[in-house]
């Protein structure tokens, strides 16, 4: 078992692993630092400089996401000077920002605007020259404003480091640098997975689900957890409920199965729930159509048919076939009920072959 090794975070001991970086143990001791780059799903990467931290004995701050914790550290997390420096920091981003908040998708759920506020930065501190770069619609669900891009490497990370679809990378340097892909080409089913991991790792309103535009904000919508119905994996995800109506899905990064990670059908997948052709009762074929039934009459059909079937000609001509994308419970459910009930061993999943 790993030794617990101690250190001091604002006047208080606390115990570490070794292997751990100062931000995870503050983290982990509930010991707040702003980050704006930092996603729990990448590695470290030290770009926003919002974690900076004083250490005992080292002149300059330090980013406390990438400075490993070590014995005996002394470490503080708030001072006029980090307090001054970070102020700066948002003030430099906030330079080159459209700082359109009232009509931004984001507000109530940026993590620039929350450190803006929370700092009390200035909006024009840094007067210059800003980007005015077009807006980026060039897929189906992701909407791009390079405007409000503060180049923190989250969308290019999660993409390379976790999606490993390598679609998007930062591209040229300096003032000009900007997440994209190859040659500016747009993200295609060739290029692109679609899966909006992207979305969920930016920090500001720069990357945004088309879909779920304009039809409210995270102050305005009911967070209802809830597991993915698409496969076995078990995903969890929280549907953004407005007026009974599900306007989106937000990632949950407690979620033991998915850490916050979703694929396309988790993420967009969602139309089907308010779908007008969903089929809502039960239907008994007659003729060439179809009749509504209640579920009593469905189920007795369904057995009757079945013990007939299996009185004429034995219970070997019939099999159940389960579903990988089905739960544990369910596929087990299927199998228990075509050996004990139906009294055959004729059972077999998709997954198998
Ligand atoms: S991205 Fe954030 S800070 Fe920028 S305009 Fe939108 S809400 Fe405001
Ligand atoms: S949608 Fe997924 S695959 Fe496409 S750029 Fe974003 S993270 Fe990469
Ligand atoms: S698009 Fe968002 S996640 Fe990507 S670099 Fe810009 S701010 Fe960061």
């Amino acid at each position: 078992m790993d030794q617990k090794l101690n250190m001091k975070i604002n006047g208080r001991e606390v115990h570490f692993l070794r292997g751990q970086t100062v931000l995870e143990v503050c983290r982990e001791h509930e010991i707040y630092v702003p980050t704006m780059c930092h996603d729990e799903r990448l590695q470290p990467y030290g770009a926003c400089r919002l974690c900076i931290v004083e250490v005992a004995g080292v002149p300059k701050p330090l980013t406390s996401c990438t400075t490993p914790a070590t014995e005996n550290m002394v470490v503080t997390t708030e001072s006029p000077r980090l307090t001054r420096l970070r102020k700066t920091i948002i003030e430099l981003l906030l330079s080159n920002h459209p700082n359109d908040c009232m009509c931004c998708e984001a507000s109530g759920n940026c993590d620039l605007q929350e450190m803006a506020y929370l700092y009390g930065a200035s909006l024009d501190r840094f007067p210059g020259e800003k980007w005015a770069l077009p807006i980026k619609e060039d897929n189906p669900f992701i909407t791009f404003e390079p405007n409000k891009c503060i180049v923190c490497g989250r969308c290019t990370r999660i993409c390379n480091e976790v999606v490993m679809a390598g679609t998007i990378d930062m591209t040229s340097r300096g003032f000009t640098a900007m997440p994209d892909t190859a040659f500016s080409k747009p993200r295609s089913l060739q290029n692109c997975e679609f899966c909006g991991q992207c979305v969920s790792a930016c920090p500001t309103g720069a990357l945004t689900n088309r879909k779920s535009r304009g039809l409210g904000r995270s102050a305005e919508v009911e967070k209802v957890k809830t597991t993915c119905a698409y496969c076995g994996t078990g995903c969890n995800f929280f549907l953004m409920v407005k007026d009974g109506k599900v306007i989106g899905v937000e990632s949950d990064y407690n979620a033991p199965v998915n850490q916050g990670n979703l694929c396309i059908k988790g993420r967009y997948g969602y139309d089907f729930i308010h779908s007008k052709d969903r089929i809502t009762t039960p239907l008994i074929k007659e003729g060439d159509g179809f009749r509504e039934a209640s579920w009593d009459e469905a189920l007795e059909l369904v057995a009757s048919q079945f013990k007939q079937i299996i009185k004429e000609h034995g219970p070997d001509t019939v099999g159940g076939f389960s579903s990988s994308r089905c739960t544990n419970e369910e596929n087990y459910i299927l199998a228990k009920w075509i050996r004990t009930a139906v009294g055959t061993n004729n059972v077999d999943n998709c997954a198998r072959v």
